[in-house]
């Protein structure tokens, strides 16, 4: 588990990607915005926990990272941009392609630094996680300094293309 800051971050860097080698153009910022949606987009399986537990006996964890954190969802949204730039709808396109690789960086903090994901749901119960903030005495000080780094990072990238 990632900072939902962290999530935020890594969309923005994703839409940064995107911009220089993608679309080989700035981007409005508000696809910037647009990218901290999407960099948080797998957890909003957390806002149906209150109606699953009203509605059963389920528990946080069997919602929480079930439903939306494998790769079919960057995948949906991949197809969804190939498809909108067939159609010449850059702008439909461009969202999507944020959202694809907005939700991948999302798995991809996930797995890595905390607790496991099932890559492959719903064709396969195969679940995964690397656990890397785990193997630090301090996981805390990992994750927040893991913000403090992509964020510098970032705004090292826009200082270096602005110049
Ligand atoms: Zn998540």
């Amino acid at each position: 588990m990632a900072y939902a800051v962290t999530h935020i971050i890594a969309g923005i860097l994703g839409a940064e990607l995107i911009s220089k080698f993608v679309i080989k153009k700035e981007i409005p910022f508000r696809y910037y915005v647009l990218s901290g949606v999407a960099g948080l987009l797998p957890d909003i399986d957390v806002l149906f926990y209150p109606v699953a537990k009203i509605a059963g006996n389920a528990s946080f964890e069997s919602i929480h990272r079930h439903y939306t954190h494998n790769l079919f969802i960057p995948l949906i949204f991949i197809i969804a941009a190939l498809i909108a730039f067939r159609m010449k709808k850059e702008n439909i396109g461009i969202a999507a392609l944020i959202f694809a690789l907005g939700s991948f960086t999302h798995l991809l903090l996930d797995v890595s630094l905390l607790g496991e994901i099932g890559p492959f749901f719903p064709f396969s119960e195969f679940i995964m996680g690397f656990n890397i903030a785990a193997m630090f005495d301090k996981s805390i000080i990992v994750l927040a300094g893991l913000d403090a780094l992509l964020l510098l990072g970032w705004l090292y990238w826009k200082e270096r293309r602005h110049v």
